[in-house]
């Protein structure tokens, strides 16, 4: 029977506008949270994905129809200035004015028990001007075409912005990966790989780790790829474990990054690491990383959240003891996730915070990793930091970005604060290509001279410009790939080839 996926907004649930749309009394909109739990097998989230025949959609489209998020949209409208400022030719604009493709698929899974679940699975390839396109594989019950889409132009900006020779791309499945058992999770891995083997590949596009996937879950996409192209092919994913031609270097490599980074930016300021507090929004891969190599280094590290909560301790906390504990869970799910929360781990003398609460701490570097659009012009008024370090994708929103640009407080950009981990998987990729492998010392020696080289321009260009950090690393990367279109030919080539 043919399904239609649909995103399910259920904030239009609980904001009335579903029981206005159909005249239906609000008690009775109410139950549709607990209806999909019987039919899920969890509690629906906010978004939630579902899979419906299609008869049932005619009916509920008319009632939801304005449940799609706009964060392209979003995203492109920060663009603009910068195509204005760089004067980019026409034809550069209309082709970074959406994706290049849009790869759809229904991956079905068989369940342990037997039954099938289809979940909505895509790969959005942005650009591919500079390079084979690259790009994470995200793993959440959020995960909707307007998202990929946006994380894919992100991946072509950051990409660009560390002048790496690649375009952009994303791929996501709209699932809740901690309600698989592990066996169902390595064959929905699989069946993404099936789903798109043809349009991906080391020279075409080469998927990574993002939210909730890893270095165990590209080791399962790796060995599907090689099943089906009947010989190894390790460039075609990166973020693989070491075993399977992973790279030195590569899981810590987004937190280093930003590491790097924000080392960079304290001196700029004259600011020495114990000098500065800093709390963490976000506490899985990327977040995790920063955590402990911040500590090391000896920046102050007060608060960390998770999805669950946060905790605080306003004279510092070591995140060593805490990441041992929510990793402490190595069995089943816990060998793939981190089965336990932040907050679970306070010690006494730590207090537990509200994710919001954190947010809004009077500290020196707020640094967000978790997920987009945390803080929006809802929140940015509320926000005490002084500065803060995207290490998320697309953390602040264009509204949100404006106020805290009006009220003084640096923002170090996601494409160049994360840019840690495409730098290190380029570095696999090339290890891969070359059939030989490095030394830790060699790989961070090569990190640290492209990121430096990379966020210093950055920084210099924010000055010379009087603009935004962001401005300047949207014109360094938008500037490299407006100059690859232009010397594959443009209007103002042809026309005067013409006269
Ligand atoms: P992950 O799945 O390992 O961790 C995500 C963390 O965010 C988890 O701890 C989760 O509990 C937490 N979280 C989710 N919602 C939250 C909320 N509302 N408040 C507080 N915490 C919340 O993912 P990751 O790989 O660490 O990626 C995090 C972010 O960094 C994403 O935006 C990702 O795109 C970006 N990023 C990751 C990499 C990488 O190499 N992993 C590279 C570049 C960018």
């Amino acid at each position: 029977m043919n399904q239609i996926h649909l995103i399910v907004d259920l904030s239009l649930i609980s904001n009335g506008t579903v029981s206005h749309r159909t005249g239906l009394p609000l008690w009775t909109t109410v139950l549709v949270k607990p209806v999909l739990k019987l039919a899920l097998g969890h509690w629906p989230t906010e978004q939630t994905c579902l899979s419906i025949p299609f008869f049932w959609y005619r009916n509920i489209e008319a009632t939801m129809s304005n449940n799609t998020s706009h964060l392209l949209e979003d995203a492109q409208s920060r663009m603009a200035d910068i195509y204005e400022r760089l004067e980019v030719a026409d034809d550069s604009r209309h082709r970074l004015g959406q994706p290049k493709r849009i790869h759809q698929a229904s991956l079905s899974v068989r369940m342990d028990d037997g039954s099938l679940r289809v979940f909505p699975a895509w790969r959005v390839q942005y650009d591919d001007t500079r390079g084979p396109t690259k790009g994470g594989i995200r793993f959440h019950p959020n995960v909707t075409e307007d998202e990929v889409a946006t994380l894919s132009l992100w991946m072509t900006l950051k990409c660009a912005a560390v002048d790496l020779p690649f375009g952009g791309a994303k791929g996501g499945v709209c699932v809740d990966p901690k309600t698989l058992s592990r066996l169902e999770l390595e064959r929905l891995s699989r069946g993404y790989i099936r789903a798109f083997h043809d349009v991906i590949g080391p020279d075409r596009d080469i998927p990574a780790p993002d939210v909730n996937t890893n270095a165990i879950v590209m080791g399962w996409m790796v060995d599907e790829y090689a099943q089906i192209a009947r010989q190894h092919v390790p460039g075609v994913i990166t973020g693989k474990p070491l075993g399977l031609g992973g790279s030195i270097g590569r899981e810590e490599a987004t937190g280093a990054g930003a590491l790097l980074v924000m080392d960079l930016w304290a001196k700029r300021q004259n600011k020495e690491p114990h000098e500065l507090s800093v709390a963490i929004q976000g506490f899985g891969n990327a977040g995790q990383n920063f955590a402990r190599l911040a500590h090391h280094a000896g920046y102050k590290i007060v608060a960390l959240s998770d999805s669950q909560g946060a905790i605080y301790n306003e004279d510092g906390l070591d995140p060593e003891p805490i990441l041992r504990h929510k990793n402490r869970t190595r069995e089943l799910k816990g060998m793939v996730y981190c089965g336990d929360s932040v907050c679970d781990a306070a010690a006494t003398e730590m207090q537990t915070l509200s994710g919001d609460e954190l947010l809004q701490l009077d500290v020196d570097v707020l640094v967000l990793a978790a997920l987009e659009n945390q803080i929006t012009d809802a929140n940015a008024d509320h926000i005490r930091a002084k500065t803060i370090v995207e290490i998320a994708n697309g953390p602040i929103s264009t509204g949100g970005d404006q106020i805290l640009q009006g009220r003084d407080i640096t923002v170090i950009p996601d494409i160049v604060a994360n840019a840690g981990g495409v730098i290190v998987s380029h570095l696999e990729w090339v290890q891969n290509r070359m059939g030989d492998y490095w030394s830790g010392d060699t790989v961070e020696k090569q990190l640290r001279q492209r990121l430096e080289r990379e966020a210093n321009a950055c920084f210099d260009l924010a000055d010379e410009k009087a603009v935004p950090l962001r401005t300047a690393a949207y014109l360094q990367g938008v500037r490299r790939i407006a100059d690859a279109m232009a010397q594959q030919g443009t209007q103002g080539y042809f026309s005067d080839a013409d006269g």
